[in-house]
């Protein structure tokens, strides 16, 4: 086994040196969390995510057979972002998410979302969505704040940024009020419960989101709150009954034929984790991403 051993390689997400934009995969933390609604510290995320990115860096994708570590792949390091300001770091980053072709965002809060598809839409236009989530996101506003993290979708469908008809939710399952619910679906969003997930074959679940997306390009938004506090428990919002990791690893292993051209995981915070689990499970969302669409000719 060539290189240093896990726990001394360097600090970019999966030891990577490479910096700058101009790679085929880029990585760019995003450390915005004051539009968190409850617990905020989604700020730290990027840096745990890249610690614990260590894990995943001695040897290829089991089943995929190839190393992301080895991929065109560079950490462009963290975002610039406007202290204090949500408008202003929104802007901000969509303005630096522009600059970059294929971009695996580490959140910071699911509010940087917007501006990432808003910088993705006007390179492809409507993008089709994969989100998992606790939380819909699709509320018009959060204790009056209108950008806060759990407007992302609702502003993303209204602003055009997605097709909500090729947009699924998988893992839904926190508390919300009925007319938020119904707008979501009224929207043609496809939504598909913790519960739901956790009774249908995954075989089946999978389809149904690959059938949601079709051969449109396509966003994956992976709220790590998606996953039981059990295995997620560094997140501000966080639900019981969610999934394992295992089963997020699972389904996204069976999207091999989307078009996806952008990611992000947001919602880790590290005050709140043990042992560094929700930062690993973020660190390998990124890694199975990486090894899903490096195959791909067009990635
Ligand atoms: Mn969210
Ligand atoms: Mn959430």
């Amino acid at each position: 086994m060539a290189g240093p051993p896990t726990f001394a390689t360097p600090p970019g997400f999966l030891g990577v040196t490479r910096q700058g934009t101009d790679a085929d995969f880029v990585v760019a933390g995003i450390p915005l969390d004051i539009g968190t609604t409850n617990r905020s510290g989604a700020r730290d995320g990027p840096r745990a995510i890249r610690q614990a990115s260590r894990m995943l860096v001695d040897g290829a994708h089991p089943t995929l057979w190839t190393d992301p570590a080895t991929l065109s792949l560079s950490d462009a390091g963290d975002f610039t972002i406007a202290l204090g300001d949500i408008q202003a770091s929104l802007a901000l980053i969509a303005q630096q998410a522009a600059e970059v072709g294929h971009l695996l965002a580490l959140g910071g809060e699911h509010g940087v979302t917007l501006a990432l598809l808003r910088a993705l839409a006007k390179r492809h236009g409507k993008l089709a969505l994969v989100h998992f989530d606790a939380h819909v996101d699709t509320w018009p506003d959060n204790f009056g704040q209108s950008h806060a993290h759990g407007s992302v979708f609702y502003h993303a469908i209204n602003e055009g940024l997605v097709d909500p008809s090729r947009m699924i939710q998988v893992g839904i399952r926190s508390p919300v009020q009925r007319e938020v619910w119904d707008w979501t679906l009224g929207k043609g969003v496809q939504v598909l419960s913790a519960l739901d997930v956790h009774t249908a074959p995954l075989d089946s679940v999978a389809a149904r989101i690959r059938a949601t997306v079709g051969d449109m390009p396509a966003y994956l938004s992976f709220d790590v709150d998606v996953l039981d506090p059990a295995f997620a428990p560094g997140t501000g919002t966080p639900e019981i009954g969610g999934l394992a990791s295992w089963q997020a690893q699972a389904l996204l292993r069976r999207l091999g034929q989307l078009c996806f051209v952008g990611m992000d995981v947001v919602e880790v915070a590290p005050a709140y984790d043990v042992a560094e689990i929700t930062a690993l499970a973020a660190a390998t969302i990124v890694w199975e991403y990486l090894a899903l669409v490096s195959g791909r000719a067009d990635a």
